[in-house]
């Protein structure tokens, strides 16, 4: 299990070791043959910076034999901000004094009907983590009523054990989005200071509960500005390389959210600059070629038109961060959104640079034999 590859780093040792490498480490990183840990950890050093041009050459020639010139498009639909959770970084903390929201059957319709007509047909359902109110049975209920509009619908919910997710997979769920938001156990123990997320491990492990149950993709995560960003991405491409390596029929992608205004005004521990931001997309496509590399609209719609060509392999768009907010816009965000662009008009960009807006790559009927 990933748990104990973990269990042989130190997060600070870990963390030396990367601040320490030279420019003559990141020189031999961008001459192998094949990238290893150590070399990865060259690549995402602040030795690293000066290098961007050709780490940005590598990973565009990388990404294109893999890839094509396709970017995958999908879009979120919040459920419910209903949670149990007190995640210092987050507007949908159980403590805020927000309106609290559970989709009813219309309203699911109602929206999923606005993201069908808006193109998408990628769908990530986002809840808070509160399984008694929202659980396996709201969560199938609200899959049934919009299965057949989309062609692929991911789940971004509460950790699971192996039986429950295969009783999603089984109701028509592909895909599993589960941030471990910092692999820094004890500050991870400190902002989560109460609720079931404070159980560092079963999170860890969600992913690879996921990919048993067999989910066709499984996304990670880890919040940039939380703790020191480099660490974390370390181990983020740790997470990735042992889910590639053990359960080689799901896709793995990541992501690497940077926090943004919320309600309750979180402190972060450091800023994640632009150029950090495109290094650590760089370092990531050079360690891992076949991994799936996302970015969302928390994103400006300038910083994303330039990271196209960088690894880049799937993308949302049209997003609403809040239940209901396709129909209406309402209080209560779980993070504001940078790029308002349609999906239309995002497309439009994507195609405008020379890629292919893949809405579709992945039908149902391939799971059912339907
Ligand atoms: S990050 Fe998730 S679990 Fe934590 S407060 Fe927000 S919605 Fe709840």
């Amino acid at each position: 299990m990933f748990k104990d590859v973990l269990a042989k780093y130190d997060f600070e040792d870990t963390r030396k070791f990367i601040h320490s490498r030279t420019e003559r480490d990141v020189e031999l990183a961008l001459g192998a043959d094949k990238v290893d840990e150590a070399h990865f950890a060259a690549l995402l050093s602040p030795a690293a910076v000066k290098y961007l041009e050709p780490m940005a050459a590598e990973a565009h020639s990388i990404t294109k034999r893999r890839f094509g010139n396709t970017i995958k498009i999908y879009a979120p639909l919040y459920l419910s901000n209903e949670c149990t959770n007190s995640c210092k970084y987050c507007g949908f903390n159980h403590k805020n004094d927000i309106p609290r929201i559970i989709l009813s059957d219309e309203q699911i319709k109602q929206e999923t009907d606005i993201i069908h007509n808006m193109g998408i047909r990628h769908i990530l359902l986002v809840t808070g983590e509160s399984p008694k109110k929202v659980g396996t049975d709201y969560l199938i209920n609200s899959v049934n009523i919009m299965k057949d509009k989309f062609n692929s619908v991911c789940i971004e919910v509460y950790p699971m054990s192996v039986e429950d997710y295969s009783l999603m997979y089984s109701h028509g769920v592909d895909g599993l989005t589960m941030f471990q938001e910092t692999y820094n156990r004890t500050k991870y123990a400190d902002v989560h200071p109460a609720g079931m997320k404070r159980d560092f491990e079963w999170r860890l492990g969600g992913p690879e509960r996921g990919a048993e149950a067999g989910f066709r993709t499984i996304g990670l995560g880890a919040l940039m500005g939380l703790e020191e960003f480099r660490t974390d991405q370390f181990f983020l491409g740790l997470h990735a390389h042992y889910l590639i390596k053990n359960y080689w029929k799901t896709h793995i992608s990541i992501s690497f959210p940077r926090i943004r205004k919320a309600s309750g005004n979180f402190q972060v521990h450091e800023i994640v600059d632009d150029v950090s931001y495109v290094q650590m997309t760089l370092a990531h496509r050079l360690f891992q070629h076949d991994l799936g590399i996302n970015i969302s609209t928390r994103e400006s719609a300038e910083f994303r038109n330039n990271l196209l060509p960088l690894g880049v392999t799937q993308m949302s768009a049209g997003s609403k961060t809040e239940p209901g907010g396709y129909s209406n816009e309402n209080e209560g965000k779980q993070f504001e959104v940078e790029d308002k662009r349609s999906v239309e008009e995002f497309c439009n960009m994507i195609r405008s640079k020379g890629y292919d807006p893949v809405m579709k790559d992945w039908d149902r009927s391939f799971l059912s034999g339907e």
